[in-house]
This record gives structure tokens, sequence and C-alpha cells, in this order.
């Protein structure tokens, strides 16, 4: 099995002002392709340091991914750095200069003669294209005595640079390396109802990491996403080898299953079910916070949403509206705002907003009203840090949902 290290290169890392996000990205996405990540350096901007780290890693490691240090100024070293790790001269590749001038010139701006800086590559290397910067990455293959040659990917710093270049160009030329197939086909589904370890004790052998394809499992907030990566020859290989993937997990976790897709979240899953009924809700929270408010808010546009409000205590809602009691101001939102469901959050416990302390997970009573005016509950689960509440709907949310 090949091996891998990741190198992050930048004073911002190794002085703290930066939080390294890209290793731990590239790690999921190397590890993905059957790769094992065993090391991760990070160097700061200082040639002979970044070739010690270079030559180090090529020795050890049959693929090495660097990000950082390929911009125009002084202190973005990783292309002489590389030059030297290998002993040859740079040279400039008219293909990337051409590239960047159409970069500034798309952008009408004159490119500063620096830039040019960009286009250069040490003999031998090959260009990683890039399309959204002027910094193309490089592709350099390292000898090695009685071993295969170590291949360096050095890639941009800017995260969602590096991350467009590794999906389109170097996540193929590592999967043809591994032999695999140079196709690379994801899929992700989404869970929620049960924790990580649970989840990873029935799906058993589903997740070990030498099974094609991969799955990968990874926790945001409630949400668990299972990402399945095939590498084949073609792509309706890899599709058919995620289809029955898929399959298998379904059989294994069919419960706690509610839709595909990166950013598919709970509040899709309920958006989605809302349209197909032609129904729609809206909520009305009590109690100094709008969880649920900001979660329907984050859909953007749609039908199925009809708006909110947050109150402080059922008495601010009767007098905003008039009402004679309190069932009677919920009635009057919900003709208000048109939606056939209301949702009600009676109280959300204290929450200190103020503090700076992660909450433990709390369960608000939540009462879904219906269109007949009969109540369901709806419970809802939030806890995390105040800046970033998430919300998890319950198991008989979850039935209703199906
Ligand atoms: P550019 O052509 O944009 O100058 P570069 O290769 O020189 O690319 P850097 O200058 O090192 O990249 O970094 C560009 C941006 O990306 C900076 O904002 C930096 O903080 C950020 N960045 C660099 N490395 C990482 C990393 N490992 N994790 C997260 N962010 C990073
Ligand atoms: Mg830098």
């Amino acid at each position: 099995q090949l091996t891998c290290e990741v190198i992050s290169i930048g004073d911002e890392m190794t002085t703290g002002a930066r939080l390294d996000t890209n290793a731990q990205w590239l790690s999921q996405r190397v590890g993905e392709l059957g790769v094992t990540v065993k090391f991760h350096s990070t160097v700061g901007d200082t040639l002979a340091d970044n070739v010690d780290v270079f030559r180090i890693a090529a020795a050890r490691a049959d693929i090495v991914v660097a990000t950082g240090g390929l911009g125009p100024t002084r202190d973005d070293l990783t292309r002489e750095a590389l030059a030297a790790v290998v002993d040859r001269p740079l040279e400039m590749r008219e293909s990337a200069m051409k590239h960047i001038e159409s970069m500034f010139a798309r952008r009408q701006r004159p490119m500063p003669e620096r830039n040019s800086v960009q286009a250069m590559f040490p003999v031998g290397s090959d260009e990683v294209f890039n399309p959204q910067g002027t910094a193309p990455g490089i592709d350099l293959a390292v000898d090695r005595t009685g071993k295969p040659a170590s291949r360096i990917f050095a890639l941009p710093g800017v995260p969602a640079e590096m991350k467009r270049m590794f999906d389109e160009t170097v996540a193929p030329r590592i999967a043809a390396m591994s032999g695999g197939g140079s196709r690379i086909r994801h899929a992700v589904m989404k869970f929620f109802g049960t924790g990580e370890s649970d989840m990873e004790q029935r799906l058993g052998e589903m997740i070990s990491r030498d099974r094609e394809p991969r799955v990968g499992i990874t926790v945001s907030g409630a949400t668990i996403s299972l990402r399945i990566t095939a590498t084949a020859d073609t792509d309706e290989t890899c599709d058919a080898m995620i289809a029955q993937t898929r399959q298998e997990i379904l059989r294994l976790v069919p419960e706690f299953y509610f839709g595909d897709g990166e950013s598919f979240e709970q509040q899709h899953a309920i958006e989605a079910r809302l349209r197909a009924r032609d129904e729609s809700l809206a909520v009305i929270e009590l109690g100094r916070a709008a969880v649920l408010g900001d979660w329907f808010a984050s859909l953007g546009d749609s039908p199925a949403y009809r708006g909110g409000l947050s109150l402080a205590t059922r008495n601010d809602l009767v007098q905003m509206f008039a009402a004679s009691d309190f069932s009677d101001a919920v009635d009057q939102v919900r003709t208000k705002f048109g939606s056939s469901w209301v949702l009600l959050v009676d109280a959300y416990p204290a929450l200190d907003v103020a503090s700076d302390t992660p909450l433990p997970a709390a369960d608000v009573k939540i009462l879904a009203i219906g269109p007949d005016g009969k109540k369901q509950p709806f419970e809802l689960t939030i806890g995390g840090h105040p800046d970033i509440l998430h919300a998890r709907i319950g198991k008989s949310a979850m039935a209703w949902l199906r």
C-alpha cells in the first residue's frame, strides 16, 4: 500500500497565527484513495528548512502533498526548494506563463513583473493546472535508490484553489499510481439519530480501510456523513460499485438515513417532505433563542418555510396578536404565515449565550401543530457552542419525515 506525507508550508502556521486546515482536508481525501498518510509536517518560510522537509518526506513516503509557498513574493520558496531537492535548475514554462497572463487579462489588471516567477518549474517536473488562481502546482518525481520514485505534488496554500486542484488533477494521478484506475467518483449519504460509535459498530467491515470502494465516516453537529469513494477505469464501473455499496449500507442502517449529498442537511429533508405533501411550516420560538428560525432560514427562499417569530414569553405573543389566549395566538400565527404546520418551541432551556463554554445537549420540547389542529411531538435536541448551536430532530419526527 502506498504511503503519503502531507506538508504545510508557511510562517502563519508555525507561529500559530493560522490553523492548518489544508492538512486535515488533504489527509481525508488521500485516505479515501486507499493511501495511508503516515506523516504531517509543518514548516515555516525558510528555504533551507523547506529543502530538509522535502528531502525527508520524499525519502520516507511514496507520495508527498504540500501546500503553500507558491505565491509570487520573496517568501514563497517552494519552487526553489523543489529544484534544490532534485538538484536541477528552474526553467520558464511557456504554458504556465500564458495562463498567468490570461488570469490578469481577465481581471483587466496589468501583470506585475514578479508574478512571472510563478511560471518557473524545476526541470523535468509537470504542471498541476490551477483554474482559479495564478499559481500553478508542481508535480515532481524524486528518484530513490532501491525504491520507486517518490512523487511530490506542491499546491498553493489558498484552500479553495488547492481543493479544486487536488480533486481535478492530483487525485486521478494518485489513483493511477495505485493501479486502481484513474476515474474517481464520490457519493455522500447523510444520517442522524445515532452516535458515531454505534454507526461504526453497525457498519462493521463496511468502513474498513482496505475495502473497495472505501467508505469514510465524518461527523458534523448531529449529522453523520458516509462518503463513498470508488476508483476504477471508467465512471460506469465506479457508479456500479457505489450503487452496490449504498445498498449494503442501507441494509445495515436503514433507520438513520435521511438523504444524499455533501450539503444536504436535516432541514433540507424536512423541506423536501413538506413540499412533496404540498405543506409548509412556520416557527414560534419562545425564550431568547431562534435555533429553528436560523435552521430553516438557511434553506433560502422556500415555499415550505413561511417564516418565524422569536419572542421572550407566551405573554408577549398573546399581546402581540391581541389574542384571547395562547392557543388563539398560535392560530393567528398560522393564519398570518399561511402555513399548514406551526412548530412551537415553548421555552428554551436557559441558554447562556454570553458564556463561552459549550452547552450540554438539552432536549427542547417542540410541538408540531398540524393542519388539522392536532398536536404531535417533534423532539429536538440542541447543544454545542453558543455560536454554533445545532439542532437535531428526534425519532418520531424522523418517522413523520418518511
Ligand atoms: P498564493 O499564490 O495565493 O500566494 P501560496 O501558495 O503562496 O499561494 P500562501 O501564501 O502560503 O499560498 O497562502 C495563501 C493563503 O492560504 C493564506 O491566507 C494562508 O493563510 C492560507 N493557507 C496557506 N496554507 C494553509 C493551510 N495549510 N491551511 C489553511 N490555510 C492555509
Ligand atoms: Mg505563504
